[in-house]
């Protein structure tokens, strides 16, 4: 389905340009050529293909030509740390790495250069297209409780599943197959309703680079020259955009839909969405990267407190509240929310478990997420375990403790978010110190070549004794109640 409709684009639009960046573009039939002849070099051999890159026209070539090889392509930024890269490496197995540049983690681990590589490999004669949807079409690794990454395989079914309804909302198909900004990095799953949405429909994404969103008048002049109709990105970027009153819809006149996901979406930001662009679409989607990146959306305005997080009856896949002992809640009663069918992946990489199990002879997968189904509506109340959103990026606290734990220096150690009116402003480390502390610059050069840039502790805070709970736990409250001080 996905991949025959992209052949279709290829076959009756061969020059509409599928993907571009600011310096590269890249058309239908150069897409479907240079992924089909990469694909008869991956079929080859099997198993998950690790991809460095940023937004180079070989991510999309190569993304397509796994799903043509049925082998899941694994998304790696090259900028993480090198530590987890190589934890992501040997989880995954992966016996093929390729690299859209040079990238140092890639040299390491002896990535194949993509470059111009695909003409080497071309074979006359038509591409056979696997057809096993079960498959594995993607794995992505997010943040892990236990201290490594966590693996989530994502079937070719789900991923179908998942364009086929995103197509569908009203807002989306209204886009046709104008430009879509690509905010996210291929590594996050937000990158998904990019992607492949817009392939399928025969659109073209606009990819954003990491540098281009770092400085606002870099972006704003991006963001202009796309001529985008869709934004997908998450409501962190979005109140970035909104800092400086430039970002309206004299900067993109053409701008019809923004797809919002992956954190809760203040009704404020709603509010100066609308009185900037008036004529806007504003869409609060929501899922996790287990469940093919999202399952439930619904277009929202401007209203006091907590906005809805999706439509029940148009979700991708079955939305139900359970309680303690997974049963489900009815209406109106506050539970944990949990995804039933089509949308859900299958399983982590590894013998992990997870969320993953079954329900009624389908797929379930328990988000962790706490909601309540009301009015037709799926509202978000929060989590039931300790991960954190953080300018739209899942930590779990337990990865970052790990870290330091490995410090013969720390006795004990605690992560928490630092919250300033419902928001998370950044993550604050709670230590005891086995004798000395450390000087904070170490600290911070030690922590960088183990976690992102994003999971790193903005406030430090050295304890005598990290405070136990009666069960002789870390007593959390205590230390939230330290950070309020
Ligand atoms: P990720 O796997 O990075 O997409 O993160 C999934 C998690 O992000 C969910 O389990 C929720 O905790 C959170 N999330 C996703 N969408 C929303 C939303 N619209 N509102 C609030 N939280 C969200």
């Amino acid at each position: 389905m996905l991949l025959e409709a992209i052949a279709a684009h290829a076959k009756e639009h061969p020059d509409r340009i599928a993907y571009q960046n600011q310096k590269e573009k890249l058309s239908y039939r150069q897409l479907w050529e240079r992924a089909a002849a990469l694909s008869v070099w991956l079929k080859k051999e099997s198993g998950p293909v690790m991809i460095f890159g940023e937004k180079e026209i070989g991510m999309p070539i190569s993304f397509l030509a796994c799903l043509m090889a049925a082998r899941p392509y694994l998304p790696v930024d090259p900028g993480q740390a090198i530590k987890r890269i190589e934890q992501i490496y040997r989880q995954s197995g992966a016996k093929t790495i390729l690299t859209c540049g040079e990238y140092l983690a890639a040299e390491k681990l002896g990535a194949i250069f993509l470059g111009e590589r695909y003409s080497e490999y071309h074979e006359s004669g038509e591409i056979s297209l696997p057809d096993n949807p079960l498959r594995d079409a993607y794995w992505l690794f997010t943040s892990g409780s236990t201290g490594t990454p966590k693996g989530v395989r994502i079937s070719l079914a789900a991923l179908e599943n998942f364009v086929e309804w995103m197509l569908s909302i009203p807002a989306i198909a209204k886009c046709g197959q104008g430009i879509t900004v690509n905010q996210s990095q291929f590594s996050f799953d937000l990158s998904v309703a990019d992607l492949w949405p817009c392939f399928a429909a025969g659109a073209t994404v606009w990819a954003l680079k990491r540098e281009e969103q770092q400085d606002l008048t870099v972006l704003y002049r991006a963001l202009q020259q796309s001529s985008a109709v869709r934004l997908t990105c998450t409501p962190s970027f979005i109140r970035l955009c909104l800092c400086d009153e430039m970002f309206s819809q004299q900067l993109m006149p053409q701008l019809k839909t923004i797809f919002l996901c992956g954190e809760s979406l203040p009704s404020r930001t709603v509010e100066t969405l609308h009185e900037r662009f008036p004529q806007l679409s504003i869409i609060n989607a929501y899922g996790p990267t287990e469940a093919a990146c999202a399952v439930c959306a619904v277009e929202v305005q401007e209203r006091s407190g907590t906005l809805p997080v999706g439509e029940v009856k148009s979700a991708a896949s079955k939305l139900l509240i359970l309680d303690e002992d997974k049963v489900p809640l009815p209406d109106g009663t506050p539970g944990e929310i949990a995804i039933v069918g089509k949308s859900v992946g299958n399983g982590y990489v590894g013998a992990f478990q997870g969320g993953f199990g079954t329900f009624a002879g389908e797929r379930l997968y328990c988000t962790g997420d706490k909601g309540m189904i009301r009015d037709g509506l799926l509202w978000y109340l929060g989590r039931i375990d300790r991960q954190i959103k953080y300018k739209g990026y899942r930590i779990e606290p337990g990865e970052i403790e790990a870290a330091l734990l490995c410090w013969k220096e720390i006795n004990a150690a605690a992560v928490l978010p630092i919250q300033k009116a419902g928001e998370v402003r950044g993550l604050a480390a709670i230590v005891e110190w086995n004798g000395k502390e450390l000087p904070l610059s170490e600290c911070k050069q030690r922590l960088i070549s183990a976690i992102p840039s994003y999971m790193l502790p903005k406030r430090w805070i050295a304890v005598e004794k990290m405070p136990m709970n009666e069960r002789g736990k870390c007593d959390f409250h205590a230390l939230e109640r330290m950070l309020q001080e």
